[in-house]
């Protein structure tokens, strides 16, 4: 069977660097499974930007976390529904557009934009 793989664009709350997070699809859902740093250029150039997926997202066991500051968590801004990784406490602000937020339950779906940074 052919692994279905693609990655998002994230920012990091620390420092607002770019981070991809390589998402699998296993049981019709994505998965986080990986996460490395990633220059504006190259999200550019691969397209890392113009992803759209919806699903739950739940991290891998080998997930290393954001690779700036390891937080394995990561907020969907409702305003502009990027990521931003998260690092536990109880609220959020988005490193794209600066709104203030809710963090989202792992649990819970999402959907996630690229796009227009
Ligand atoms: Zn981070
Ligand atoms: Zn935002």
């Amino acid at each position: 069977m052919k692994k279905e793989a693609s990655v998002i664009l994230a920012k990091c709350n620390q420092g607002q660097k770019l981070y991809g997070i390589r998402i699998e699809k296993k049981d019709n859902d994505w998965v986080r499974t990986w996460a490395f740093p990633v220059k504006e250029e190259t999200a550019e150039k691969e397209g890392f930007d113009k992803t759209n997926f919806t699903g739950s997202f739940y991290t891998d066991e080998d997930y290393p976390g954001c690779p700036y500051c390891g937080a394995k968590k990561c907020f969907v801004c409702g305003n502009c529904g990027k990521i931003t990784c998260y690092d536990g406490s109880e609220k959020v602000v988005c490193s794209w557009c600066g709104a203030g937020g809710r963090a989202t339950n792992d649990d819970e779906k999402l959907d996630v934009t690229g796009g227009g940074f």
